[in-house]
């Protein structure tokens, strides 16, 4: 129920993806009435699955962080049981052979024996990165000013050598943003690194860190994370209505107003309040009347394009692909191939493999899935699904010797599908925060602001409502005493 004293409001999120679901969920709790607009015809955005070879696997996020809390708290909510990855370790491909991924924060080495056992770097390169040790603190600026920032690349080859970036870096920011080392800002993707290297060394800092946190790093979802949009709204307190596109947001003197629907067939919808968990571009379209500063912001927020190729081989057609003891491996972009990692999913997580049994014939299959693209190489991605697949086929053959043919494959692509936080991101997300905050009850939230993670997604949504709630019970306690005054 809303909180004594709180009128009941018409809350709409637009964009049910995880973000939106989240928002939503919040806002049903505190007891008002919840709609939310999804353009597409299911709610999940990148939380997405599809059939291959009969098993029902995730062709979008498949993980999520399980030291922040978030992610899994909501699934534990909803219903769902959490399951961690069967095996942890993952391999990195450089310099010609499959090498272990040295202990690491965001690729950053804070192992120095570690990174010399796993022969990523050169002898040059590795002499280059020892010297880290010797570094003075790096001057970044002072570390209250948002806007004082640097990319993770420049402060990475600074203090490391270009090869630390180039080789475990890139494959590494890849994974997550599909971004660039040399792009992406530090403050915001990587805030321990800016913090360790204003204080001086990044291994000795870093290095005695102690590893006090014992669970596991990342948590799924049994049955993949594409089950948690669904449970969410399964739990009920929301309204969804789906294949509805917002076009429109304005101010009125009642509140707010929507506009929805095919331009042949408009729709006003009046709200109380409005979470928009839509990406950059949609949202700053959305802003440009009623927040016109913060939809300029965002509309600057760069995206990249991403495809995820899923291939079901037989087990028997590929022993030592089902005798892997890794949940795959990472590509740096210096190697030149057109696969960036590979997923070995059916080592990964216990519910795929369990899914491959006796799947084909009789015969038990594995899913894996490589990941193709980067921010500004749409190029890769210009290519039909068959060549894709062709791709992806190649690069594992090479790297790993795989000579399968798979028995289905799955190519799903997700244009502009992961916002880019270039240098100077936080102090962008503060002015655009700043700005919506001037409309009473608007509020924004979902990956392109504190992290582009599951976990950062959902924690950005119950930011947002909250945010709104709290200024919500301000107005409709200065409303009445407004309105006495003469
Ligand atoms: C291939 C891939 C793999 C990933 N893997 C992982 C992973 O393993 N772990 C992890 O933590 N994160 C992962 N991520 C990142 C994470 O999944 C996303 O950042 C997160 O799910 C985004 O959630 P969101 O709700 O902010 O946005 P979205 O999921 O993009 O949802 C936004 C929704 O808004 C809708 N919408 C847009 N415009 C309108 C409109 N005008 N009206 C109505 N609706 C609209 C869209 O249809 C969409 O459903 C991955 C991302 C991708 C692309």
């Amino acid at each position: 129920m809303a909180a004594p004293g709180t009128p009941r409001a018409l809350a709409v999120v637009v964009g049910g993806g995880i973000a939106g679901l989240a928002a939503a969920r919040d806002l049903a709790e505190a007891g008002h009435e919840v709609v939310v607009l999804e353009a597409a015809d299911r709610v999940g955005g990148k939380l997405l699955r599809h059939e291959v070879a009969g098993a029902l696997v995730d062709v979008g996020a498949e993980a999520m962080l399980n030291r922040r809390a978030e992610g899994v708290d909501l699934a534990r909510a909803v219903g769902l049981e959490v399951e961690h990855p069967a095996v942890v370790s993952s391999r990195i491909h450089s310099r010609g052979a499959m090498r272990p991924l040295p202990r690491s924060l965001m690729g950053v080495p804070l192992d120095l024996a570690a990174l010399e056992a796993s022969g990523v770097l050169s002898p040059e390169g590795l002499a280059r990165a020892a010297r880290e040790v010797d570094l003075p603190a790096s001057d970044l600026g002072d570390p209250g000013d948002p806007g004082a920032d640097v990319t993770v690349g420049d402060l990475v080859d600074a203090r490391f050598g270009p090869e630390v970036t180039d080789r475990l870096v890139e494959p590494l920011l890849g994974g997550v943003y599909s971004g660039l080392a040399r792009e992406i800002s530090a403050r915001a993707a990587v805030p321990q690194l800016v913090a360790l290297a204003a204080r001086g060394s990044v291994v000795t800092h870093g290095g005695a860190v102690p590893t006090t946190y014992a669970g596991p790093v990342f948590a799924g979802l049994s049955g993949g994370m594409g089950a948690l949009p669904d449970a969410v709204v399964a739990a009920g307190g929301l309204r969804v209505r789906t294949g509805t596109t917002v076009r429109g947001l304005r101010r009125t003197p009642e509140g707010l107003e929507l506009l929805l629907g095919p331009t042949t067939d408009p729709e006003l919808l009046r709200a109380d309040l409005v979470v928009l968990a839509t990406p950059p571009a949609p949202t700053a379209r959305l802003l440009a009347d009623v927040a016109p500063a913060a939809a300029s912001e965002l509309a600057a927020v760069e995206t990249a394009s991403v495809a995820v190729v899923t291939l079901a081989v037989r087990a028997a057609d590929a022993p030592a692909l089902a005798a892997a003891d890794t949940s795959g491996f990472l590509v740096p972009p210096v190697e030149r191939r057109r696969i960036k990692a590979a997923t070995y999913s059916f080592s990964k997580w216990a519910w795929v493999r369990e899914a491959g049994r006796g799947l084909v014939d009789g015969d038990d299959v594995l899913l894996l899935r490589t990941s193709l693209g980067r921010h500004r190489e749409e190029r890769t991605l210009q290519a039909d699904d068959a060549e894709l697949v062709a791709a992806s086929l190649s690069d594992l053959h090479a790297l790993t010797g795989l000579d399968a043919r798979p028995v289905d494959t799955h190519v799903q692509r997700w244009g502009g599908g992961l916002p880019q936080y270039a240098v100077g991101h936080v102090a962008r997300v503060a002015r655009v925060r700043t700005a919506v905050a001037q409309v009473p009850g608007l509020a924004v939230c979902g990956a392109a602001y504190d992290g582009v993670g599951i976990p950062a997604a959902v924690g950005s949504a119950h930011r947002a409502v909250r945010e709104l709630l709290a200024t919500r019970v301000t107005w409709a306690d200065e409303a009445p005493r407004g309105m006495m005054e003469p």
